[in-house]
């Protein structure tokens, strides 16, 4: 594991490198902003796109037990009543009758407004699924929700993709998709927010099988985030309380992360039993059990949920890559991402912008983009773009100088961690770099 000097850092300090280097701006700015909504910059789509496509590969590609779905964030009204949304996907809302600042009750300290110190009214239940109208009527018939998580369509779905699949259970449905919750108290960033992505995948087993396959799922949960290089100790497996479970859950367990103002879930694994498949069957009229034909047995497979979010996870993995060293001059911010999250792989930087480097380093340049995110960088001094890279978390650069064009047709690779430089021939310069990102993966793995 990269060795660091940081244990942590505050939020204020991650919103504003966020900003600075086009991680994430405030949606809608120039009016002002939109109050919890977040945009990702040139940087932080790459971040955001490599958790997703990380887990992906984990979740999807490199198992023969699970498919892949993408499906639309509106969905038929029943689906909400049949999943237990309408009714029960609520939260209580207290609202302070001085100032009337609404809260999340669960989340206020005491019985006075954090806000002006007055005194709340009555709680009351309220909804946190968006609504909005299909077609041209605006009348209760149109009325449709935004999907509050991406669970439900890999239910309704069952049976389209088992069939079509011709997978045997235990099998699991994935997807990756925006999700959205009219959150009462959004904040800390991008950590709590109306609109969000989710990473879920729903495993359908058989009864009897759950406790396993749920004990199965909180270990992969917990080692995907490690071998991605989130500090251990930074990890903990939360397990529910009885009074905590959702509707649907007979077992619950959050995987959380310590981010700078305390404890914050990352993950739910849930044992989500038969409840949404019966819900479904009885309320569409469609029988969605399995044929065991081993067994020759028809059962209601049970479910077991891994539930992630991509904001939430792209947050911690930048806290936990930030890291601060040197003093004075030598001082600075590095992102110590695992490699295969960090933005961008390896930036292409020429001594200095000249008409004499230019087309060999473009040349470096375009060897490299095939097989690698590859930024190229030639504004400013070398010092400020070493800088530069360190801050988004490249973990190598390379410099093309007057040796490389007038002598030896070598480039100098520079590594993030360790700063170490050794000089390599252009046409060895992709395997180099493979083996020096292969060496950096296999140091997150600890
Ligand atoms: P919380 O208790 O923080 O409100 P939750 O338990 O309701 O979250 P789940 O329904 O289990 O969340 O959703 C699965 C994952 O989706 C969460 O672990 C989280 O990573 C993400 N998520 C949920 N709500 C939000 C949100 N408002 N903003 C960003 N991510 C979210």
């Amino acid at each position: 594991m990269a060795k660091r000097t940081l244990t942590g850092t505050s939020l204020d300090t991650l919103v504003s490198l966020a900003k600075r280097r086009g991680f994430v701006f405030q949606s809608s700015e120039i009016y002002g902003g939109l109050s919890s909504v977040w945009d990702y910059g040139p940087v932080g789509v790459e971040l955001k796109r490599n958790v997703k496509d990380a887990w992906w590969k984990s979740m999807v590609r490199e198992r023969d037990d699970v498919v892949g779905i993408d499906a639309s964030i509106l969905m038929h009204p029943d689906v909400w009543v049949a999943s237990g949304h309408l009714d029960s996907f609520t939260d209580p809302l207290v609202e302070c009758r001085e100032c009337h600042k609404r809260y999340r009750q669960d989340q206020v300290e005491s019985d006075a407004c954090p806000n002006c110190g007055g005194a709340f009214g009555e709680p009351r239940q309220f909804n946190l699924m968006f609504k909005t109208f299909m077609g041209p009527v605006e009348d209760d018939a149109a009325m449709i929700y935004m999907r509050p998580e991406t669970a439900q369509a890999m239910f309704v779905n069952f049976e389209n993709v088992q069939t079509t699949s011709r997978k045997k259970i235990p099998f699991g449905i994935a997807q990756i998709g925006k999700s959205f919750r009219n959150e009462i108290t959004p904040g800390n960033f991008t950590f709590r927010t109306r609109e969000f992505e989710q990473m879920e995948m729903e495993f359908f087993c058989e009864p009897g099988t759950d406790d396993e396959w749920h004990d199965y799922w909180m270990n992969f949960s917990m080692d995907w985030f490690k071998s991605h290089g989130i500090r251990s100790e930074k990890l903990i497996l939360r397990v529910h309380e009885p009074d905590e479970l959702p509707h649907y859950s007979k077992a619950s367990a959050d995987v959380e992360y310590e981010f700078p103002w305390g404890w914050g879930e990352l993950e739910t694994i849930s044992n989500r039993t038969d409840f949404d498949l019966k819900a479904h069957t009885e309320k569409s009229g469609k029988d969605l059990s399995y044929f065991d034909d081993q067994k020759k047995e028809r059962y209601v497979p049970f479910v077991v949920e891994p539930a992630m979010g991509a904001d939430r996870s792209a947050l911690a993995f930048l806290a936990d890559a930030y890291d601060e060293e040197g003093e004075g001059k030598q001082q600075r911010v590095v992102l110590r991402f695992h490699p295969d999250i960090a933005p961008f792989q390896v930036a292409v930087l020429p001594l200095s912008r000249n008409d004499k480097l230019t087309p060999t380093a473009r040349r470096v340049y375009d060897v490299l983009r095939p097989h690698f995110n590859t930024q190229y960088d030639d504004s400013q001094s070398i010092g400020r773009r070493y800088r530069r890279q360190d801050e988004i978390g490249t973990p190598l650069c390379v410099t093309v100088d007057f040796e490389t064009v007038e002598e030896d047709d070598a480039v100098t690779i520079r590594n993030r961690d360790t700063m170490e430089q050794v000089r390599v021939l252009v046409e060895n310069l992709e395997t180099e770099i493979r083996d020096q990102l292969n060496a950096m993966r296999a140091d997150c793995q600890g």
